[in-house]
């Protein structure tokens, strides 16, 4: 059932110490290197309290760092370990603490640049409040065409339906308005917006997509693959809208400490808003880029990965493709009816057969796969697939199942085969507790967001935000990691407390882990000697924090690639 060739607990923890010994050799190289030019150091960071993780996993403290000329690692120094004689610059941390510039393992960059720069209604609380910022928002852009924002969520306004185009009557003069929901899988439109895309009672929505009606007709929602119903008539932003997107999103991320993130399923507008900006010198954080879908790489790529750009801040090594949706919209492909939804199991946004296909031509050209499942079907399905595939496209694989939100505990056991990574966000767990127990029930939910049993298995862990579903924070994330209670404390003790796990890991899977994920740990990650000094000075040692204080963290400098890019003077 799981392909001729079942591979051992025994291989995946060979795995692991090959990648030890890989870290190993860049140690080697690296320690050379300060043997034979001692003097030529260009940088000292001296009295800092150096935190970070080594790649088998354990908590590494130091207490300075030497930074090569071109901005590398070359040496981790503990009290006592000589020091540079004549280093060219010098930074005293006085004593606060440093860590590696954390990692978001999924995100989507230019949707979270558009979002801080459209309408979004992310924090509203009501439909009412929701409908109160659309009209103010409206009466603000008059020379807009269209009325575009997201970030809504109907569980957040207790609303107990999905809103609907007569919801927004009478605001917007008469303009077409689209508002995707927080997590991307479905779209609310107004009359206008439903009239210019033709969408009438008899529109049949496409595989894997659906149109919401209400007596008869369509409600305005149109969910998962209905949604480019409506895309392809949504004016399109420009080039200097992507740039402005862009800088905005670099601007959040490096003031929440995040250096690199992976780029879950960009277009090739996307890439050539990163291109400009790497050309430009503005490209100021570290971009893991997954193409969405074979074509949109084959576009932008050609037939295989990208080299590393810009000093290792750009590079196109993977194809991200979507099985299924999300949980909150019931998009997500479950093996059993929703427990508030009977009739409903949720859809597959594509058949067996062509995610096979299209995995396989993407592991043929060399591109590595990272592949959204949310239900415990979609997860299963995946698993399937790629034990298939496994057989053909052997070595170092890399297979990604990004979020691996829901699984039947008897499929756990397959994330430890084949080199699989489990890209996974702690904050969709305290924002999902009680929307994922109400569509489960409490009987399935055994392999719910099951960070401890995947760490328990030696599966490699990865951990980011989906920013813009959740705020690409960090700090949030790794107190979510811990207590699995969300910002009111609730529920008490955590929930299914049983998967919560420590400081170390969750520091793990924000830096050495989401580096490895992407390919990268060569080249950024945890600070072992040869990667890039990407690391953070912070205001409090995030090691011995109470979970609760970790969301205050300030971070007070950010360094990339062994230059200041957020902090006092902002230089050398
Ligand atoms: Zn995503």
């Amino acid at each position: 059932m799981w392909g001729h060739k079942p591979v051992t607990m025994n291989d995946c923890h060979s795995t692991r110490l090959r990648r030890t010994g890989f870290i190993g050799l860049a140690f080697a190289g690296a320690a050379a290197l300060l043997i034979a030019t001692p003097a030529f150091a260009d940088a000292l960071i001296e009295n800092v309290n150096g935190i970070t993780v080594d790649a088998t996993g354990g908590l590494v403290r130091f207490n300075g760092l030497v930074i090569s000329q071109d901005g590398k690692v070359v040496k981790r120094l503990k009290v006592g370990d000589p020091r540079p004689e004549r280093p060219d610059f010098k930074f005293d941390g006085k004593g606060r603490t440093l860590v590696p510039g954390l990692i978001d393992a999924h995100g989507h960059v230019l949707d979270m640049g558009f979002s801080k720069l459209t309408l979004n209604l992310s924090d509203t609380r009501t439909l009412d409040e929701a409908k109160a910022k659309i009209a103010a928002y409206a009466v603000a852009n008059p020379e807009r065409p269209w009325i575009i924002g997201d970030g809504w969520n109907q569980e957040q306004w207790g609303l107990g339906r999905f809103p609907t185009a007569a919801d927004l009557t009478g605001i917007g003069n008469g303009r077409p308005i689209w508002l995707s929901r927080v997590d991307g899988h479905a779209g609310w439109a107004n009359d206008a917006a439903l009239k210019a895309a033709g969408i009438v009672a008899t529109t049949k929505a496409p595989a894997g997509g659906q149109i919401l009606m209400v007596a008869g007709k369509p409600s305005g929602v149109l969910v998962d693959n209905a949604r480019a119903l409506m895309d392809k008539f949504v004016p399109k932003p420009l080039p200097k809208d992507y740039d402005a997107a862009l800088q905005k999103a670099q601007q959040l991320l490096l003031s929440r400490g995040v250096t690199a993130i992976a780029d879950m399923g960009m277009t090739i507008n996307e890439w050539q808003a990163y291109r400009r900006a790497g050309d430009a010198g503005t490209l100021r954080v570290r971009v893991m880029a997954y193409a969405a879908g074979t074509e949109q790489a084959a576009l932008i790529a050609g037939s295989a990965p990208t080299p590393w750009l810009y000093g290792d801040r750009l590079r196109l090594g993977g194809v991200k493709l979507l099985l299924d949706g999300a949980l909150g919209s019931r998009g997500a492909w479950l093996k059993a009816p929703y427990a508030d939804a009977p009739t409903q199991s949720g859809l597959p946004r594509m058949t067996g057969t062509q995610l096979r296909n299209q995995m396989s031509r993407a592991a043929m050209d060399g591109f590595q796969l990272a592949v959204h499942a949310i239900g415990d079907q979609a997860n299963s399905e995946l698993l399937d697939a790629i034990a298939a595939l496994a057989e053909t496209y052997q070595g170092d694989r890399r297979w990604r199942i990004e979020h691996a939100q829901i699984v039947d505990p008897t499929d756990l056991p397959r994330f430890a085969l084949n080199g699989i990574i489990a890209s996974m966000q702690p904050q969709h767990a305290t924002s999902d507790w009680k929307m994922a127990t109400a569509r489960l029930g409490p009987d399935r939910l055994g392999g719910a967001y099951a960070w401890r049993t995947m760490l328990k298995n030696w599966v490699p862990l990865a951990f980011g935000s989906d920013v813009p579903v959740e705020p690409a924070d960090p700090f949030l994330g790794i107190k979510a990691a811990l207590t699995r209670q969300d910002a009111n404390g609730e529920p008490a003790g955590g929930w299914l407390p049983d998967q919560k796990i420590d400081f170390t890991e969750a520091l793990r899977a924000y830096t050495f882990g989401a580096a490895y994920a992407g390919l990268a740990e060569t080249k950024f990650g945890n600070l072992a000697p040869g990667q890039q000094a990407d690391f953070l000075i912070l205001d409090r040692d995030i090691s011995a924090a109470a979970p609760s204080d970790l969301p205050a963290t300030q971070v007070l400098e950010v360094w990339v690639g062994g230059r200041r890019a957020v902090g006092e003077e902002a230089k050398p």
